[in-house]
């Protein structure tokens, strides 16, 4: 096939191409940089990073402080901050709402899968996704019953939804951020 038609070809369909490249990019966690001034998303809200002479991760006044010295593995030490930020919240979270709820939850863990927020196994352990600490409380407090709910409901028919949103009755538009901002939900 001569060189000129493949190029007619692409062309032709290069709208389409644009189009869907920019589609799966969208779905992709963003790849970070970890350059001054980049944003990470925490209880939904954004810090842009910063370095400095402490030894600490802060937040606050919208920016994230990261100890200089650490900079050469920044990747690592935000991640387990990360971790334990989630750690600490959800456990409060979980407790909290399967009081409000009288559930009952044989455990607690927490994954590092990219796609699942949070599971209830058959035998009523809960797993949550550390990820999740990035989004908003409300979106957090949405998973969390999501998932006590299945404690007593095994399945995702009406019943499930309606006692779902007894709990929590936005819970269209929590679920729908989760699906927005998936691919910002990133270390
Ligand atoms: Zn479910």
């Amino acid at each position: 096939m001569p060189k000129f038609f493949i190029e007619q070809f692409i062309n032709s369909k290069k709208d389409w191409i644009d189009k869907t490249f920019a589609k799966i990019q969208q779905r992709q966690p963003s790849q970070k940089t970890y350059h001054v001034g980049e944003e990470f998303l925490f209880l939904g809200k954004s810090y842009a990073l910063q370095f400095y002479n402490g030894i600490t991760i802060l937040m606050k006044e919208e920016k994230l402080f990261f100890p200089k010295a650490l900079e050469f593995r920044i990747q690592k030490e935000l991640t387990n901050w990360y971790m334990r930020q989630a750690k600490e919240i959800i456990t409060t979270r979980v407790a909290y709402h399967a009081k409000q709820m009288k559930a009952e939850y044989k455990s607690l863990l927490f994954s590092d899968t990219k796609s699942k927020w949070g599971t209830c196994f058959p035998d009523n352990a809960l797993q949550f996704n550390w990820r999740l600490i990035m989004a908003p409380l409300m979106v957090i407090d949405y998973v969390v019953i999501h998932e006590l709910t299945h404690t007593t409901e095994k399945h995702h028919q009406d019943s499930f939804w309606r006692r779902v949103r007894l709990f929590t009755p936005a819970y269209k538009q929590h679920r729908k951020w989760l699906e927005q901002h998936a691919h910002l939900l990133s270390v």
